[in-house]
């Protein structure tokens, strides 16, 4: 499965199919996408291939725990870190190009979920996480 940013600077390729996946509705994930969620796979790092402009991804903390990447070219969000998992690294799901073998199985952090959104897909949720 390929990814890449809008600019198409940052190019990853990942090797195995996402350990899990799920749609965030946290305040951070909704300021740093500009939307009113997130959806992200959780990815062994290893299985991640960066392909091309591993370089141009710039990192943000946007906790003591978190760090995000982005493309600095075009502000794409690449990556999501939790220290507190320092194998895995979490990618946005839209940013694939190819079809996805995984889809967002439950809802996080819903408790900050906007106004306007309705979720009715009929997954789990959960107020803060899993
Ligand atoms: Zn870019
Ligand atoms: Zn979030």
């Amino acid at each position: 499965m390929n990814a890449s940013c809008l600019c198409g600077e940052i190019k990853l390729r990942l090797h195995s199919p996402f350990i899990s996946a799920s749609t965030c509705h946290c305040r951070q994930c909704q300021k740093s996408h500009a939307s009113a969620n997130a959806a992200y796979g959780v990815a062994l790092k290893t299985d991640i291939e960066w392909l091309e402009g591993k370089k141009k991804i710039k990192k943000f903390a946007s906790s003591d725990q978190v760090k995000r990447g982005f493309c600095k070219n075009c502000g794409t969000n690449i990556f999501f870190y939790d220290k507190s998992h320092p194998n895995h690294l979490d990618i946005p799901l839209a940013i694939f190009d190819s079809k996805i073998n995984f889809e967002p199985e439950y809802h996080i952090y819903v408790g900050s979920k906007v106004s306007w959104e309705t979720i009715n897909d009929g997954l789990p949720q959960y107020e803060k996480e899993k």
